[in-house]
């Protein structure tokens, strides 16, 4: 036999009392026991976003959501600016391109965060990009860019949108919608939602809404507006995934019990052991600096390729965690901390990594890194 355990930065484990939530009949999406559910969910969702913005929930992956932030807010030949310090940086500049924006990037060396002075001086010296996209948590690298600073700047400018990549940052980290500005916050249901993959969830402020108006990309599926004004009525403009939103509100329930302020808490905590622990058996993390909350990324020691190490943690100890992405692939792996995850998941996580090390021929005294995340696991806070 062979236990499994999900450790991958999306999709990540789901607690059992949103399966059994899902697990009900299904109901249909009109009629009037769905209303109170969706009507509760947005309710949900401002509270998680820490917004008084709508937040459309879309049936779609996550790149759904960043979709629709592109074509339902700019138009065919607006210049705007992309941060692009990993693979999903990358996707935002790419899906601009898709719908013909002109599109000045940042690209920042992989590993390290966006400096704000690059967005401050990309906006003096073109005040008329009309966006600024960047990720919260940049999952390829396990790198956090500062997006308040970042919203503080971009704030300066009247005609500007602020833009959020927040799949993987939503729930693992801090991040005040409204008070940092955000016009435009994407998440999904995969990462620190706790839920299945299938649902995307965008936050629109009011500046936003009023920039919408103007948009001529073409859209159907994601258009914003029409979905705004049914969403008022919560009902979605097409088909609702009714079991996905079901555990939504399951899911939002749980995390409200626990608070957010804990919730924020329990991940910055189990970043930090697993952060230690890998340093303690003498490996080097990816994000050099500003690592996230959501994953961690680690260097794979020399001589060993991280695929074969992320391939050993899942055929040989059962553990799902993740290789590298793009150009980091075969250099690095990735182990989640991300949602319904607490301390014996990095027990888990780390413990296994040691077995795996070891098994691939790398020196290390079995014992110590999990030594150093118990420690850090048992203190207060
Ligand atoms: C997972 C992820 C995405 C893509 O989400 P899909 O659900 O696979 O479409 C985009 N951005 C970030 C930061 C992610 O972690």
């Amino acid at each position: 036999m062979l236990k499994r355990y999900l450790l991958a930065p999306g999709p990540t484990p789901v607690p059992p009392e949103v399966l059994l939530k899902m697990a009900m009949p299904i109901i249909h999406h009109r009629a009037p026991d769905f209303i109170p559910v969706f009507e509760e969910v947005r309710e949900g969702l401002k509270w998680l976003y820490q917004t008084e913005n709508d937040v459309l929930i879309l049936c779609s992956t996550g790149t759904g959501g960043m979709v629709g932030a592109v074509n339902n807010f700019f138009s065919p030949g607006e210049k705007v600016l992309t941060v692009n310090g990993g693979k999903f940086g990358e996707r935002w500049t790419e899906i601009c391109k898709t719908y013909g924006l002109d599109v000045r990037e940042i690209e920042v060396e992989w590993g390290y965060a966006v400096k704000p002075e690059q967005v401050e001086d990309a906006l003096k010296k073109e005040p008329d990009i009309k966006g600024v996209f960047v990720q919260a948590s940049e999952t390829s690298t396990g790198v956090y860019h500062d997006v308040k600073t970042l919203g503080e700047i971009v704030g300066r400018y009247e005609d500007t949108l602020f833009i959020v990549d927040a799949i993987s940052g939503l729930v693992a980290h801090d991040l005040k919608t409204d008070e940092w500005g955000i016009d435009v916050m994407v998440g999904g249901s995969q990462k620190g939602v706790m839920l299945p993959p299938g649902l995307a969830f965008v936050s629109v402020s009011e500046k936003a809404w009023k920039k919408a108006e103007k948009s001529n990309c073409p859209k159907f599926y994601f258009d914003f507006l029409k979905e705004r004004k049914k969403q008022k009525d919560n009902q979605t403009n097409f088909t609702s995934a009714v079991s996905l939103i079901i555990g939504l509100n399951e899911a939002i329930k749980l995390l409200k019990k626990e608070g957010l302020k804990n919730v924020f808490a329990r991940h910055e905590k189990l970043a930090h052991a697993t952060r230690e622990s890998m340093k303690a058996i003498g490996l080097e993390l990816f994000a050099k600096e500003s690592p996230s909350n959501s994953v961690t990324a680690i260097v794979a020691p020399e001589g060993i390729d991280g695929q074969k190490i992320y391939k050993t943690l899942r055929e040989k100890y059962g553990v799902t965690a993740a290789g590298g992405q793009g150009k980091a692939k075969g250099k690095i792996f990735r182990i989640a901390h991300l949602g319904y995850a607490d301390v014996f998941d990095v027990i888990v996580a780390v413990t296994a990594v040691e077995m795996a090390l070891k098994n691939l021929g790398y020196p290390l005294q079995l014992g110590k890194a999990v030594a150093v995340a118990e420690e850090i696991l048992m203190g207060e806070g």
